[in-house]
């Protein structure tokens, strides 16, 4: 595990939750469930997140505040949708305004249902995610390596 595998950031972004699932998110970060044991910190800068953690659907007002902090983030990055809005639009699905979950508006890795989500559901997402980040960090390096190894081919110069 890298080093910053064992020290992965999020950013939690309140898309249109009702902050019911808000609330279980900073359930996560108190010293009951506390997250910060996998070495997470919660940041509030998307360009020092990996993990980019999003409760409430999304709609016209907030699609491009989701895309542009998912942009900023640095590659390997991860997307968990936590609770049932997030994941499919939730009982907002219908209304007027109102594109859907997470995925109307960025790539979701993790679907994490609830409503509200339960902190331990929250953990478990992350812990997934965290899975994720690896795998997609190990494939950067292996790309880079190969990258760097072709560059360095005599039969390349
Ligand atoms: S899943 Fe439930 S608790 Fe969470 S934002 Fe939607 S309505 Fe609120």
């Amino acid at each position: 595990m890298t080093s910053t595998g064992k020290s992965p950031w999020l950013i939690h972004y309140d898309a249109a939750s009702c902050n019911g699932c808000d609330i279980e998110v900073l359930a996560c970060l108190t010293p009951m469930y506390d997250i910060e044991r996998f070495g997470i910190i919660n940041t509030g800068n998307p360009k020092h997140a990996d993990l980019f953690l999003v409760t409430g659907s999304v709609n016209e007002q907030n699609i491009n505040v989701v895309r542009q902090i998912y942009e900023q983030m640095p590659d390997p990055k991860v997307v968990i949708a936590c609770g049932i809005c997030a994941c499919t639009g939730g009982v907002f699905r219908d209304c007027y305004n109102i594109y859907g979950g997470v995925d109307s508006a960025i790539p979701v890795d993790v679907y994490a249902p609830g409503c509200a989500i339960r902190p331990e559901a929250i953990i478990d997402a992350v812990v997934v995610g965290l899975g994720i980040l690896e795998e997609r960090r190990a494939a950067l390096d292996a790309g880079a390596a190969l990258d760097a190894g072709a560059a360095l081919d005599p039969k390349e110069a």
